[in-house]
């Protein structure tokens, strides 16, 4: 029998599928919005299959409960995010998890899938990283067993923080059903930036930009806060406004900040484009199969990892398994002791 597509309209539904596949020894491959799941190669996405189904979570949307005051909101996790920033927005209210660059973010992708990958959107330099902004999850492990972590309030948790442990674990360790967020105002102005100026230059100037974004030709420079503050912040670091910057999707390298500048040295000579952000630690790569693998290889010599978001089927996503981690696997096996959730997803 080939695999099906399951589509739970509830977190009990979800936890009868998750046991249903237990018990008939089928694996699921959780999916949102689909927008980068449908990017990986085959050996990524093998679902649905002879003996794996996909579990899509579209069903489970739409805002719980946005208390406004306290600057939160609970969505269902297949909350599109398009919509968690209209329903927020209402409010004069943002999560920073949102897209930022018009038109670049895939429309579709869901809250739950920004927690699944973490992929964060580049304002974290300011506000951090998407697990930073994560109060409370609801979800079903691999056991099929549903459960909480995290509080609505920043004051009521005590234990593990199992919200961040969930945030960028790519549908492995359990089915996200429900998440709260922090949100914040939205600020009055913002406003990106160019410059050719070398950053060593102006930074000093600029006390808490949003986002830097170096690439071969200049720097971008997202402000954001009051018109006075960012008028005055341009002006001191000679910042021309501009339109957001275009970034490469291909890949996303990963690296320790400090090693940023050395791997960018590596890449213009590897035929890649890119846009990197310094203080982040992260390059976002363009390029063919031998220059995305020559620039794999780099990152993983200054010590970080490079994930491919491209359509190859046969171009590995995470680069070379490291093997099994002891900590990691006892991990993994109390949240999905018989590995029902993508249990193919770091070797692809
Ligand atoms: C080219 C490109 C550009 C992007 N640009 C931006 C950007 O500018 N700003 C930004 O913020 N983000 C950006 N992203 C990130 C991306 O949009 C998010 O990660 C997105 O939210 C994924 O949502 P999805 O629902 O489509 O996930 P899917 O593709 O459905 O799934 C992605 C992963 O999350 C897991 N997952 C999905 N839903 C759940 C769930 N409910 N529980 C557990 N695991 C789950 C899946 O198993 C899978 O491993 C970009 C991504 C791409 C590919």
């Amino acid at each position: 029998m080939g695999g099906i597509w399951l589509r739970p309209e509830s977190s009990d539904e979800v936890a009868e599928a998750v046991g249903d596949a237990r018990r008939g020894e089928r694996a699921l491959e959780v999916r949102g919005g689909g927008t980068v799941l449908s990017r990986l190669g085959d050996a990524a996405r093998p679902a649905p299959t002879e003996d794996a189904d996909v579990l899509s979570v579209e069903a489970l949307s739409g805002v719980v409960e946005h208390p406004a005051a306290d600057l939160t909101v609970t969505v269902a996790a297949g909350t599109p995010i398009d919509e968690l920033a209209a329903a927020v927005g209402e409010a004069g209210q943002e999560s920073p998890i949102e897209p930022q660059l018009a038109g670049q973010d895939p429309l579709g992708s869901t809250v739950g899938g920004r927690l699944g990958t973490a992929l964060a959107s580049p304002r974290q330099l300011a506000a951090g990283r998407v697990r930073d902004w994560v109060l409370r999850v609801r979800y079903v492990t691999g056991e099929g067993r549903a459960a909480h972590a995290g509080g609505a309030t920043v004051k009521d948790v005590t234990g593990y923080d199992l919200c961040r442990l969930l945030t960028g674990s790519w549908g492995t360790l359990a089915v996200l059903t429900e998440v709260t967020l922090k949100l914040r105002p939205i600020p009055p102005t913002r406003a990106w930036h160019r410059t050719t100026v070398p950053r060593s230059q102006w930074r000093a100037a600029l006390h808490d930009p949003s986002a830097i974004i170096v690439d071969s030709e200049g720097t971008s420079v997202l402000l954001e806060g009051h018109p006075d503050d960012v008028a005055e912040q341009a002006s001191s670091a000679q910042l021309a406004p501009s339109e957001p910057p275009t970034l490469p999707g291909g890949a996303r390298a990963a690296v320790d900040p400090a090693r940023t500048d050395d791997l960018v040295a590596e890449l213009d000579a590897l035929g890649c484009t890119w846009a990197a952000e310094p203080a982040i630690g992260l390059v976002h790569l363009d390029g063919d199969d031998a220059a995305l693998a020559g620039a794999r290889a780099a990152a993983e010599r200054h010590g970080g990892r490079l994930l491919r978001l491209d359509p190859d089927p046969q171009t590995p996503t995470f680069g070379a398994d490291p093997g099994p981690e002891p900590f990691a696997a006892r991990l993994q096996h109390a949240f999905d002791p018989d590995a029902v959730l993508a249990p193919w997803r770091w070797s692809s």
